[in-house]
């Protein structure tokens, strides 16, 4: 992912913002590396969604954590239920930071899990074809049984 979202940080350098402090944690400069996902508020819902995929994250860093969870996921169909969803998790923070952005509403970590799991269950349930075996689909039942709550 480019540096092309706009970011507080970036508008603060363009002269549309003033403050440039994280709309999600209130703890720092929100730019794209704290954003995904040094923050506090990031770091909740990757690791969320890292416990439900398996997959133990520890490197909190949006251009490594690709590479990471592809290579914890050996198979082509799990890599992309897991590609899947760290786009989910980057696409919500950022729909998150958003929200609280225009509507002053933080939402909370764990109900953003939550959307997550069953976005990605439901795509990926859409997916489904004649390459999938029978331990795939019970593996994306698993994952739907165990959605974060
Ligand atoms: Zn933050």
């Amino acid at each position: 992912m480019q540096n092309r979202l706009r970011t507080r940080s970036m508008l603060v350098d363009w002269g549309i913002c003033q403050d440039n402090t994280c709309l999600l944690c209130g703890n720092a400069v929100e730019d794209r590396k704290h954003l995904f996902f040094d923050c506090d508020y990031s770091r909740k819902c990757i690791s969320g969604i890292s416990a439900w995929l398996n997959i133990p994250e520890f490197l909190f860093n949006i251009d490594t954590s690709w590479k990471y969870w592809g290579e914890k996921m050996q198979d082509p169909i799990k890599r992309k239920v897991c590609y899947a969803a760290l786009a989910a998790v980057v696409y919500q923070i950022w729909y998150a930071r958003n929200k609280a952005f225009w509507l002053k509403v933080i939402i909370h970590p764990r109900a953003v899990c939550r959307v997550i799991c069953a976005e990605v269950v439901k795509r990926c349930r859409q997916l489904i074809n004649c390459k999938w075996k029978r331990q795939h689909c019970k593996w994306l039942y698993s994952l739907q049984v165990s959605c974060c709550s």
